[in-house]
C-alpha cells in the first residue's frame, strides 16, 4: 500500500531562526492579522489605521457627525483588537492616522479638504493630528479603551514628526485622555530628516522607540517623489545620505536607551538588512511575505558579526 505523505500528515510549522534582531511584520489591514502572525513574527513593526478609517467612505469629522464618537471609536478599537488579538502577547505598533489630503479628498465629507500643491509635503501624519485634537483625540481614546481591556502589547507610534516639540505635543494629549506614558510603549517614526537630526531631544522628550519610515524617509531626503514615475530611477533608500541618517539615528538611540526598528518597505531588502543589524537595530518590520528572508538574513549577518568579533 502507498504511504501517506507526510508533508499532509503535519501541519506547517514553520522554523524560526533565533536572532538577536527582532523581526517583525507590516500589517495594512486587519484581514491580513492572521497570515501576519503565521510567519512566526516577533509582532507588528506597523499596523497602518489607514483603511480602517478610510473604508468607512466618510472623513472622521462626517462619520462623527452622523453616527456619534463612540461609534468612531468602536471602529478604530476593533480594527485594532482583530490585529492585538492574533499576535497577543506579541507586540502591536499602530500607527495613529496618516492619510494626505488627496485620500481624504475621495470621501464623503472630503469636499472640506484643503487643496494643496504637494500633499506629500503638507496637511498629514501629526501635522493634522496635532491641529485637530478633538479629531485626533477620538484615536487616542480608542488606545486608552483597549489598555483598559488588558490590550497590553498594543503601542503608539507617531507618523511624520519633526523634533521634541511634535513629541511634547502628542505626549500631553494622550496624557488628557488618560494614558499613562510612563507605563505604555510609544514612540515615533523616523521619516524626515529633521527628525533623524533632532532625535536626542526627542529620546530625551519620552519615546520608547523610533521606527525608520524609509519610503518617506528617502523621499524627504532625496527630494525625490515616492510616487513619481518620472524619478523612480532616482529612488534609493540604500543611497549613502539615507543610511548615514538612520546609522547616526541608531547610535543616539542606543546611546538613550530607546529601541530602534524600520518599517519602511526596505526593511524587506537584503542590503539594508545588513546595513540594519551591521548599525546595531533592535528590530527589522518587513512585509508578510519577506518575513523569513529577512530572518534568515538577519541570522547571517549576526552570525558573520560573532565571527569577525572573534578572528
Ligand atoms: C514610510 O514612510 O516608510 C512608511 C512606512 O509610511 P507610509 O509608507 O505609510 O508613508
Ligand atoms: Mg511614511
Amino acid at each position: 500500500p502507498e504511504r501517506e505523505p507526510i508533508e499532509e500528515a503535519r501541519p506547517e510549522t514553520p522554523v524560526k531562526p533565533m536572532t538577536a534582531t527582532e523581526v517583525k511584520v507590516n500589517v495594512s489591514i486587519p484581514e491580513a492579522a492572521e497570515r501576519a502572525a503565521a510567519t512566526g513574527a516577533d509582532g507588528v513593526g506597523l499596523l497602518r489605521i489607514e483603511h480602517m478609517i478610510l473604508s468607512l467612505g466618510k472623513t472622521p469629522q462626517k462619520f462623527v457627525a452622523e453616527n456619534g464618537e463612540k461609534a468612531y471609536v468602536d471602529e478604530i478599537v476593533s480594527g485594532i483588537r482583530g490585529v492585538a488579538d492574533e499576535f497577543y502577547p506579541r507586540p502591536v505598533r499602530v500607527r495613529t492616522l496618516d492619510a494626505p489630503t488627496d485620500e481624504f479628498r475621495q470621501l464623503e465629507g472630503g469636499e472640506d479638504e484643503p487643496h494643496e500643491h504637494n500633499p506629500m509635503l503638507g496637511y498629514r501624519g501629526i501635522r493634522r493630528s496635532l491641529d485637530r485634537p478633538d479629531v485626533f483625540e477620538y484615536e487616542l481614546r480608542a488606545f486608552k479603551r483597549l489598555y483598559e481591556m488588558g490590550y497590553d502589547n498594543v503601542e503608539i507610534m507617531f507618523p511624520l514628526v519633526n523634533d521634541a516639540e511634535d513629541v511634547l505635543a502628542a505626549r500631553r494629549l494622550m496624557r488628557e485622555v488618560g494614558i499613562d506614558t510612563e507605563r505604555r510603549s510609544w514612540g515615533v517614526m523616523v521619516e524626515t530628516p529633521a527628525s533623524a537630526l533632532s532625535i536626542e531631544g526627542m529620546a530625551e522628550a519620552g519615546i520608547d522607540f523610533a521606527s525608520f519610515g524609509t519610503n518617506d524617509l528617502t523621499q524627504y531626503t532625496l527630494a525625490v517623489d515616492r510616487n513619481n514615475e518620472h524619478v523612480a530611477d532616482r529612488f534609493d533608500e540604500l543611497h549613502p545620505a539615507v543610511l548615514e541618517l538612520i546609522a547616526s539615528t541608531i547610535e543616539t538611540c542606543r546611546e538613550h536607551d530607546v529601541n530602534t526598528s524600520i518599517c519602511g518597505q526596505a526593511g524587506s531588502k537584503p542590503k539594508m538588512v545588513q546595513h540594519l543589524v551591521n548599525t546595531g537595530v533592535s528590530s527589522i518590520s518587513a512585509n508578510i511575505d519577506a518575513v523569513r528572508d529577512v530572518q534568515h538574513e538577519a541570522k547571517r549577518v549576526e552570525q558573520k558579526l560573532v565571527l569577525d568579533s572573534i578572528r
